[in-house]
């Protein structure tokens, strides 16, 4: 695997892993937007939201599922954000589809 998380993934980068099972990595990030910061990624290597085929769908589907069981595991599940940047210009900066699950804080509106 070719990308920091795909190496988390592999194990030849450590990370502070919060969920795993055979399909999905959850780690926590390295440099936290908030006292909640959790990234959960499909083990498998999609590079963005927008490569995620119809074959993928199940997959998204059991990260939100693992999305819900985080927030109610880290006392967040009454307001958290899911977030997905796709692509540079909307910040993303690791080509390895993952989910912020960020939380534990007000954080307000959207920018
Ligand atoms: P994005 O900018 O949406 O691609 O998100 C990448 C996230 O990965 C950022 O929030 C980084 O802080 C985080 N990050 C980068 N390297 C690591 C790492 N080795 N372990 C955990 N989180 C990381």
């Amino acid at each position: 695997m070719t990308t920091i998380f795909g190496k988390i993934i592999t194990g030849e980068l450590p990370a502070e892993k919060v969920f795993e099972n055979e399909r999905i990595l959850a780690i926590k990030d390295l440099h936290p937007k908030a006292p909640v910061h959790l990234l959960i990624m499909p083990k498998k290597e999609i590079p963005n939201l927008q490569s995620v085929e119809e074959v993928d769908l199940p997959l998204i589907g059991e990260i939100i599922t693992v999305a819900q069981s985080l927030a109610s595991e880290y006392d967040i599940a009454d307001g958290y954000r899911l977030i997905v940047n796709n692509g540079a210009t909307a910040g993303q900066s690791v080509s390895h589809l993952h989910f912020h699950l960020i939380g534990g804080k007000n954080l307000g509106g959207m920018a």
